[in-house]
């Protein structure tokens, strides 16, 4: 492409009961591409209006359309089928995702394929969906029915755009929920793409509906709307505050994953070099835009300088670059908003702590949302950079002296999302393991994450558990059934 020559500015419409219609308002908003500025697609700025037509699609799709009697073994179909055109599109979906937040397209990619993956796990697992029969101490039969839980309202973060969409989606459709979701307004590209095959893979209409919207005029009438069963939400702890509160007169389920301020923690006998390389890719990956970043670096004192020294020489070499580029390690943040957020707290950093790498903006890019990876050390684990979540490029390495010390500090904080401990003590590995308050815990390594496996987290980083054979369980119901086999009487009055 010629320099100065534009992509096409695509206008995208919202789609709901099977269809591409306008919202109505008629008003758009702009999304842009992080690292050029320039706004590369109009969406529709849902109201509430707009939720009240796709509730009511979703709602007639559970309750009368053709999906209430779709068997299990066709709703796995319906999934492998979804799953093979994102895997015969993930180039396409790969590079919309990265200009959209800015990742790096080798990450976008991983990215893709683990959507794939997500919608076969659940696939997979449509159909091993299974009650009980309780042991009632009568004569009697007494059963567990699992049943769909009805309308499910996703609300989905900027991060891992697609992604997260596909943890919420696959578990709702394979229990046989219907779905209304409301990406992020800053990353809405790759959901509304996927919504162009919905009914190609055998979807009937109103089963998933996408609405695109901020959070106030989108997300809110959708947490309040009667007619919304469960909510499931990721995103800031702000914000998760929020939707319990707004959930409780409909007295809605609500499973939220929030954020964090995850602790790494590295002893003295940890593979050094391992150590360093996990240290940077548990923060950095992602450009830090992760809710289980692991932004507390805590590092036993024996080594603490060398690991200071060691982590700082390598994060000057990160290279920083266009997503669209295979050598980018780090693309820009995913909007001036987020970019000046994260340039206060490195201006905070500076007053709290010592810096040993970045704290600024990269000099080379002259536009573009980029900031420089960061490394603070000597931090107290009270200052704000240990306690509030940046959600960038940005570490806080905390010294420790032994084992209690690093459970202490790790366990300190409101959050409970992830923790990782490096060692080669089998034994200190364990007691930390059962030590940390955290839904995650990591041995020698940060951030690996499969759908196969629970995830989710402690204390104010939400609850409820997404991925892995219970995250279906949050889509369902339990319906107790008695049976009672006498044919007689009770015999009471
Ligand atoms: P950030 O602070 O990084 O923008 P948010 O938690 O605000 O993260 O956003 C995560 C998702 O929550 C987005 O889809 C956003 O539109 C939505 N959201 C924001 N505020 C509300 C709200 N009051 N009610 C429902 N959804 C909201
Ligand atoms: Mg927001």
């Amino acid at each position: 492409m010629p320099a100065g020559v534009k992509t096409e500015v695509r206008t995208y419409q919202t789609y709901i009961n099977g269809e591409w219609i306008e919202s109505e308002s008629g008003k758009t908003f702009p999304v842009y591409d992080p690292a050029t500025e320039e706004v590369i697609a109009q969406v529709p700025d849902s109201n509430a209006d707009d939720v009240n037509r796709a509730v009511s699609a979703a709602k007639a799709a559970f309750e009368d359309g053709p999906w209430a009697s779709t068997t299990a073994q066709e709703r796995g179909r319906v999934l492998f089928r979804l799953a093979e055109k994102i895997r015969q599109n993930a180039a396409q979906l790969a590079e919309l995702e990265a200009r959209n937040c800015g990742k790096p397209i080798v990450e976008a990619e991983f990215d893709i394929n683990d959507v794939a993956t997500c919608f076969e796990y659940y696939g997979g697992l449509a159909t091993k969906v299974v009650g009980y029969v309780n042991p009632v101490p009568d004569n009697a039969m007494s059963l567990s029915l699992k049943e769909p839980v009805g309308v499910a309202g996703q609300i989905i973060p900027w991060n891992y755009p697609l992604m997260m969409a596909a943890w919420k989606l696959a578990p709702a459709l394979a229990a046989g929920c219907t779905c209304v979701l409301k990406p992020a307004e800053q990353t809405p590209l790759t959901a509304l793409e996927i919504a162009n095959w919905l009914a190609d893979v055998g979807l009937p209409p109103g089963v998933v509906n996408i609405i695109t919207g901020f959070g106030e005029t989108a997300g809110a009438p959708l947490v309040q709307h009667p007619d919304v069963n469960k909510i499931a939400f990721t995103g800031s702890a702000a914000v998760g505050k929020i939707i319990v509160k707004q959930a409780a007169d409909t007295v809605k389920r609500v499973t939220l994953e929030l954020g964090g301020k995850s602790p790494n923690i590295f002893f003295a006998d940890a593979d050094f070099e391992a150590a360093i390389d996990g240290a940077l890719f548990g923060v950095f990956i992602n450009q830090g835009e992760v809710c289980s970043a692991g932004s507390r670096i805590l590092v036993q004192k024996p080594i603490y300088k060398k690991f200071v020294d060691a982590m700082t020489e390598k994060t000057k070499k990160i290279t920083l670059g266009p997503p669209l580029e295979r050598e980018t390690k780090m693309g820009p943040l995913v909007s001036k908003e987020q970019y000046e957020r994260v340039r206060s707290y490195q201006d905070i950093g500076k007053k709290e702590a010592k810096l040993a790498a970045g704290g600024g903006r990269p000099a080379k890019f002259a536009k573009g949302y980029y900031v420089e990876p960061t490394i603070f050390y000597d931090v107290d684990n009270s200052a704000r950079i240990a306690r509030e979540e940046i959600f960038g490029p940005v570490a806080a390495v905390i010294p420790f002296e032994d084992e209690k010390d690093a459970v202490k500090i790790a366990n300190d904080t409101p959050y409970g999302l992830a923790a990782a401990v490096w060692t080669r003590d089998i034994f200190k590995a364990f007691r930390a393991v059962k030590a940390l308050r955290a839904g995650i815990v990591w041995v020698n390594h940060m951030q690996p994450t499969y759908v196969e496996a629970p995830w989710g987290g402690y204390k104010q980083s939400g609850f409820g558990r997404e991925l892995g054979p219970g995250g279906i369980e949050e889509y369902l119901e339990t319906k107790q059934v008695h049976i009672n086999l006498n044919e007689a009487p009770i015999g009471w009055y």
